[in-house]
């Protein structure tokens, strides 16, 4: 009944460390079973690096989440052991009477509930009555608890009991008077606990599944900056890489300073009537946005013909530029056009917005 469940820290570490050296073991022994294609064999080269990627990247990583975990899981375990030692200090058993001869009952058993899992604890408290042998007991939340062996488990009528005791055991006899089942259960006083078989490797696998502080601490390091940034380097040239013709694209564009922009607006406008280009304000963002205003010098052109010759004049001159006109278009007063234009300064910005544009 003085039973602690809270032990010292060494327990709790060594519970972790034994679970890490089994999982490692285990995913070691599956990935021994990856078969490398033969074509292998002629490039030894490759092949380390296909072993690498594989072999050594899971293993490395398993190592490292193990470090990583190992503070959060000794605290929780620790937590929780104390708190089962506190619910048991807290519900001490109550004093029970007999059922049949009303006298103060003996306390057999107080524990926690063994089917405990996290969720709701409970104390089962277990009592005799000494002069007529009654058996009583309930859970903490007032729940009965049934003495399994008293009842026989053919019919669940409550069957008959012996006890023959000898020097070195004990053996339990059942019998139902009801149906006639038997049953016959031996505790043997001499019978040893099982060893458990010592593991000659263990020592040595704990030295290289469980990572030291330093380099747990360097996993660490490795894994919040270091990895990230890899990361984000493979998926960009992957992306890259599936996307290749848009990327090209993205390369060949014509990247225009803003006078550049003008010459060729200026230019290039003029030819479907458009004249008197201005640009009016700036506003430089990630992106550099202008609004510009030009005057429609085709006489006898109505608004809706206007701002569709000049949204096609448009997108067709900055058609492979970084420059593109913004989504709200042109508009129209009285022969004066004005709209606004953005160009990016990026070959990234370039590419997404290709990207974006191809799906
Ligand atoms: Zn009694
Ligand atoms: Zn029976």
């Amino acid at each position: 009944m003085s039973y602690k469940y809270l032990r010292d820290k060494s327990y709790y570490e060594d519970l972790y460390d034994q679970h890490t050296v089994e999982e490692c073991r285990r995913l070691v022994a599956q990935l021994k079973k990856t078969k490398f294609p033969k074509s292998l064999d002629k490039d030894p080269k490759e092949k380390a690096k296909v072993i690498g990627y594989l072999f050594h990247l899971p293993l490395f990583f398993t190592k490292g989440e193990r470090y990583l975990g190992r503070e959060d899981f000794i605290t929780k375990m620790i937590a929780e052991d104390e708190a089962r030692d506190k619910f048991v200090k807290d519900n001490p058993a109550p004093t029970a009477y007999c059922p049949k001869c009303n006298k103060k009952m003996n306390l057999m058993v107080s524990e926690l509930d063994s089917s405990f899992d996290n969720k709701v604890m409970r104390m089962v408290y277990m009592y005799r009555c000494e002069p007529c042998n009654t058996k009583k007991a309930f859970y903490s939340d007032g729940e009965p608890y049934v003495f399994k062996n008293d009842f026989c488990p053919k019919c669940q009528k409550e069957w008959d009991k012996e006890n023959i005791k000898s020097k070195d055991k004990i053996v339990t006899k059942y019998s139902c008077p009801h149906c006639g089942h038997n049953d016959e259960y031996t505790l043997d006083f001499n019978e040893k606990p099982k060893k458990e078989p010592v593991d000659p490797n263990f020592e040595r696998d704990k030295k290289e599944f469980c990572l030291s502080e330093k380099e747990g601490e360097e996993y660490r390091k490795w894994k919040t900056v270091d990895y990230p940034q890899m990361k984000e380097m493979v998926d960009e040239w992957k992306d890259k890489e599936d996307h290749k013709e848009i990327y090209e694209k993205a390369e060949q564009t014509k990247k225009l300073t803003l006078p550049e922009l003008s010459d060729l607006l200026a230019k290039e406008l003029s030819k479907s009537d458009f004249k008197e280009l201005v640009i009016s304000n700036t506003e430089i963002t990630r992106d550099l946005i202008i609004t510009f205003t030009i005057q429609d010098a085709k006489s006898g052109r109505d608004e809706g013909s206007s701002r569709s010759d000049l949204k096609k004049a448009l997108n067709k001159i900055l058609e492979d530029t970084n420059w593109k006109l913004m989504s709200e278009g042109v508009s129209y007063k009285l022969g004066l056009l004005t709209g606004r234009l953005r160009g990016a300064d990026d070959k990234e910005v370039i590419y997404k917005e290709l990207k974006e544009k191809q799906y």
